[in-house]
């Protein structure tokens, strides 16, 4: 399957401003060459050879993960804002256009999982089937809830398509268009749910946000171990630096540090680092994913644990 980033940023949707693309385009000409511009080609390698804070942005749509199957179905990870761009990509695909379905899985309803519901195009079209998939039991309620007219011009009955709620417990697993779906709470203000997918080929992509585990939970870790061992690809909670999760305990957050920990220890194969802080730049964001690099290669130099950091519009196979 394809696992594409449509929302990578934790708890609120944060803009990119003038300043910092001003920032950008001074960065550049500082360090461009007059070499580097003598032709197409030299300048499209001077551009990909720019740190990724230079020549992108990680994104500050909150967080939307999509998984298209190998038969081209369609699941989603948690409903933040990258869900409005999702939505228009796939009717360009020619998909949810009436007569579809697709499958939803809710992590929990904090307002950076939940608020790109209403401008999900899909979710308007009469004949299109959402198949709604949470640990929750109470997942509908939350949804109808944030729909009120307080708080949103429509409600949740005048979405046209078809809604169908499907809850599960941690006990059991569902299937998923060919997927072998399980789920584990995890430790976050009002609860939140980590799911592995598992794929008939055997390779599994777990994922892991708003989930806090700091130096204290480390000593009962076991269960979560055997959760994650030998993950393809674990997408993890890092919003803090090691320093700042240090302060903000029972925040419900995790930090890379303590991440890349969890990764080697469960001999994961690719972790990829999730829920920026509202508050980090593309510096910072690049500065996050080297030193998590470094305390990777400190740690356990031969592990062959790859570390990226998610990006608006990065794509992963497996
Ligand atoms: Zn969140
Ligand atoms: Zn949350």
């Amino acid at each position: 399957m394809i696992i594409r980033f449509w929302g990578v940023r934790g708890s609120l949707a944060t803009a990119i401003t003038a300043r910092q693309v001003e920032e950008k385009i001074r960065k550049v000409l500082e360090l461009a060459t007059p070499a580097d511009l003598l032709s197409k080609e030299a300048i499209n390698n001077f551009i990909s050879n720019l740190p990724f804070s230079v020549r992108g942005t990680y994104g500050g749509n909150t967080t939307c993960v999509e998984l298209q199957t190998n038969d081209n179905r369609t699941i989603v990870i948690d409903a933040g804002t990258g869900l409005r761009a999702l939505g228009n990509a796939l009717m360009a695909r020619g998909k949810m256009k009436g007569h579809d379905e697709m499958a939803f899985f809710f992590t929990h309803s904090h307002w950076d999982h939940i608020q790109g519901l209403m401008f999900f195009v899909p979710v308007f079209i009469p004949g299109n089937t959402l198949h709604f998939y949470s640990c929750f039991a109470d997942i509908e309620a939350r949804l109808r809830y944030q729909m009120v007219t307080t708080h949103f011009p429509l409600t949740f009955d005048e979405l046209g398509c078809t809604k169908v709620f499907h809850h599960f417990t941690e006990t059991e697993s569902v299937e998923v268009y060919g997927l072998q779906v399980s789920a584990k709470s995890v430790r976050h203000p009002g609860g939140c749910y980590s799911y592995k997918f598992r794929q008939p080929n055997g390779k599994t992509f777990i994922f892991c946000s708003d989930a806090e585990f700091n130096l204290a939970t480390m000593d009962d870790i076991g269960p979560y171990i055997d959760y994650f061992f030998g993950a393809d690809i674990l997408v993890f909670d890092t919003q803090y630096t090691f320093e700042e999760s240090l302060q903000k305990i029972d925040w419900g957050h995790s930090s890379a540090a303590i991440a890349t920990d969890i990764a080697i220890r469960s001999e994961v194969k690719k972790l990829v680092l999730y829920h920026h802080d509202p508050s980090y730049d593309d510096d910072k964001m690049d500065n996050v994913l080297l030193q998590a690099i470094k305390y990777k290669s400190m740690m356990a130099p031969r592990h062959p644990l790859q570390i990226v950091a998610a990006y608006e519009g990065l794509e992963l196979e497996l």
